[in-house]
């Protein structure tokens, strides 16, 4: 008898390959920007922590805190176990911080996206969507049946096509795109967007999973950034990157989050964020709203890294934020460079296939406001050495 499962095995080895499989390296300390990974102590060239709020002390007090007085779990959904008073204060606080109307959290970012989209559009609608959205949007537009209609990437002028030749056939309209796109590190061009969608009737909502903690006045976020308040009527944000923990949020129209609270799925079919989720979430709201600091110490180390790797020679691509490319090419150089980065010490992760396009490898190195000067020295000297060695830079 065949083994039915034996494709998977060879799909395996063709990921091999092709250098593309995905190594997962085993971290045995906290994040922060320095990691033993495997044994080693490297520098972290790869995670989503700008602000190093992932062992932040505050948070970490909070967390522990809030576990003495509450416990750890939310132990149903909140419409049937009823919700907890830090879920309630932390959705307050964030709409608070981002200035809108009102905010619902969700487990994570990519299912605040499953929920919001289908909630807002269903069979015979239209989602006008940027062709580089990030996975949970496109799943989120799939699981909601609308038709899809991609634009080239933050080409508002092609999505203005796409609005002109498609919109009339519809009934409801909704444009979608992220804010800081999570492989480039480009930001959407949102005043532009808002102004194109606004005459087509049309619900606008942004991802601003890299943007939030990160962009706009002490780290309100890309609808901040723009000074584009009360236009977006959809902000979605994760908890899991500038803010160091867990969770999702939607943020925007008072009308949407209420309607998500009866109608998102997510919502109503899965538990809520842990007690200890939600009051590092909090202290982490407490940190941004008292001071800038890790924020602008965040942009310093990027202003910094970033002019130091293109006077290298290096292909840093159309990146305006933290998130800087290194952009290689085939996937098995990007996987090589990695490695040898990670020989000499330096933890950054080769991206290639189906995360980027075919030929678009690179190294994603992610900046942090935990970095140190001399960390990030240390982290060009070893680009520069590897780069050399392998033809990548002279
Ligand atoms: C990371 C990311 C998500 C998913 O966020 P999680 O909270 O980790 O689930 C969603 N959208 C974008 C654009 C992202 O970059």
């Amino acid at each position: 008898m065949s083994d039915k499962l034996q494709w998977i095995e060879q799909e395996l080895q063709n990921l091999h390959d092709s250098g593309l499989y995905n190594q997962i390296r085993t971290l045995s300390s906290p994040q922060g920007a320095w990691l033993v990974v495997d044994g080693k102590r490297v520098l972290n060239f790869c995670s989503n922590n700008y602000l190093g709020l992932a062992n932040h002390p505050r948070l970490v007090q909070a967390a522990k805190d809030a576990i003495d007085k509450y416990g750890i779990g939310p132990a149903a959904v909140r419409t049937i176990a009823g919700t907890m008073g830090l879920h309630i204060q932390l959705e307050q606080r964030m709409a608070a911080f981002k200035g809108v109307e009102d905010a619902i959290s969700f487990q994570s970012g990519f299912n605040a996206n499953l929920a919001v989209i289908p909630a807002l559009v269903g069979r015979g609608d239209l989602i006008v969507s940027d062709e580089l959205n990030h996975a949970s949007i496109i799943d989120g537009c799939r699981l909601s049946r609308a038709k899809i209609e991609r634009y080239a990437h933050c080409d508002v002028q092609d999505l203005a096509r796409a609005l002109r030749e498609h919109r009339s056939e519809y009934n409801r309209c909704l444009v979608v795109t992220d804010g800081v796109f999570s492989m480039d590190g480009d930001v959407a061009p949102l005043d532009e967007i808002y102004r194109v969608t606004q005459n087509y009737d049309a619900i606008l909502m942004v991802d601003d999973a890299h943007g939030e903690g990160v962009l706009g006045r002490g780290g309100r976020g890309i609808v901040d950034h723009y000074e584009l308040h009360g236009k977006v009527d959809v902000e979605v944000g994760t908890l899991s990157k500038a803010f160091g923990v867990v969770g999702g949020v939607v943020a925007g129209n008072a009308k949407i989050v209420e309607w998500l609270r009866q109608r998102g799925r997510p919502f109503l079919f899965s538990s809520a964020m842990t007690v200890p989720d939600v009051a590092a979430c909090l202290a982490a709201v407490d940190l941004l709203e008292e001071s800038t600091a890790l924020v602008d110490k965040l942009w310093e180390n990027t202003r910094y890294f970033k002019t130091e790797m293109r006077k290298l020679g290096f292909d840093t691509g159309q990146s305006t934020t933290p998130i800087t490319p290194v952009m290689l090419g085939e996937a098995p150089l990007a996987q090589e460079f990695s490695r040898k980065l990670f020989d000499a010490g330096v933890f950054a992760m080769a991206i290639g296939y189906p995360t980027v396009p075919r030929g678009k490898a690179r190294i994603r190195v992610m900046i942090s406001a935990s970095h140190a000067q001399n960390d990030l020295d240390q982290g060009l000297e070893a680009f520069a050495r590897v780069g050399r060695q392998l033809g990548v830079v002279s």
